[in-house]
């Protein structure tokens, strides 16, 4: 098995946002006027990773990776594990550097992720149903063919690439006026991007309250953080997909502990009522998985009072017209 290093710091993160810089967007940090209208009269902003390449911020994780791989590495070909957002990313920037990509998705996956990354360019390898199943295939990959492995989360420069959304839009708010927000939530499923990101905004707007976001139906870093420890959850059914995964890793499981002030889990209908209000106010497409936080606030878990400046990192904006519908129809 693959050993990651120990951890990620602040330099990590602020040495990715320099070198993944040609090949990730600066994506928007808007103000939402139309969403503040909700709730008590706090400032709500928006960072639009939707926008992002490929429809999520998972490349800028993924670009920090492949970058550390040397032109042996690269030329042998890198594979991953993922039923989701995590395969565009790789798909993506592997044909930006011409690297192969063997990609092992679940025999179940949708058709529209299948195809988007087979459009990248990727080969698809289709095996078993479950996280474990897609792992034991990469593993068999890589020990046959010398692929390296892009894992989804658990390396520190996944989770230092990820940290860049946050040293971003701390310097784009700047441009509002302000250097610090109140508060920044962001959507937790394995946790890389909340460690990464609480981490930068810990050292970069130190005020500031962070908060995750996670499925009441996979509520892991809170039954880590009680137990002290990482834990392995079984997984609920939720609609937001990209959050669903069992497993915590140590190294997720401490940054999250050392660098996020609170942890929120959130239920069913309230994510999908926040996809809605995100599309129709906000004028924003946002999948589930990106809407986790905006749920939190209408369910009453955040404190959207006068005065306060909240900013909720939308991660993604991945989802087909038929979850598009199930939103509107609330
Ligand atoms: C991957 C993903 C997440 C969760 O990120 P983790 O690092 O696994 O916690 C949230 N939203 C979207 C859209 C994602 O693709």
């Amino acid at each position: 098995m693959q050993q990651w290093g120990d951890t990620v710091t602040i330099a990590d993160i602020i040495k990715a946002n320099s070198v993944i810089r040609q090949y990730v967007k600066k994506t928007p940090l808007i103000r939402a006027e139309k969403l503040e209208k909700l709730f008590g009269g706090a400032e709500v902003y928006l960072k639009l990773e939707n926008l992002q390449y490929t429809g999520s911020f998972k490349v800028r994780g993924v670009v920090n990776k492949m970058l550390s791989l040397s032109k042996d590495e690269l030329a042998r070909g890198v594979t991953a594990a993922s039923s989701g957002n995590h395969a565009q990313a790789v798909a993506y920037i592997a044909s930006i550097m011409g690297a192969k990509a063997i990609i092992v998705m679940p025999e179940n996956a949708p058709a529209t992720k299948v195809d988007g990354t087979k459009g990248y360019g990727a080969q698809v390898v289709s095996f078993g149903f479950t996280g474990e199943d897609r792992e034991l295939k990469c593993n068999e990959l890589v020990m046959g063919y010398g692929y390296t492995l892009i894992h989804s989360h658990a390396d520190p420069r996944i989770i230092a690439g990820h940290g860049t959304v946050v040293t971003e839009a701390a310097e784009q708010l700047l441009s509002y006026g302000y250097d610090c927000f109140d508060e920044i939530v962001i959507p937790c499923g394995a946790g890389s991007l909340t460690s990464g990101a609480s981490l930068a905004s810990k050292n970069l707007m130190p005020a500031a309250c962070v908060t995750a976001v996670e499925p009441a139906a996979v509520p892991r870093i809170t039954k880590s953080l009680e137990d002290g420890g990482p834990v392995t959850v079984s997984m609920g059914q939720t609609i937001a997909d990209g959050l669903r995964v069992g497993k915590t890793e140590p190294i997720i499981f401490e940054l999250i502990r050392d660098n996020v002030d609170v942890v929120l889990t959130i239920g069913e209908q309230p994510i999908l009522d926040a996809v809605r209000e995100v599309l129709l106010r906000g004028k924003v497409v946002a999948e589930p998985s990106g809407c986790v936080g905006i749920a939190a606030a209408l369910d009453g878990q955040i404190d959207m009072s006068a005065g306060r400046r909240v900013c909720f990192v939308i991660t993604g904006g991945n989802m087909d017209s038929e979850m598009i519908h199930k939103a509107l129809d609330g």
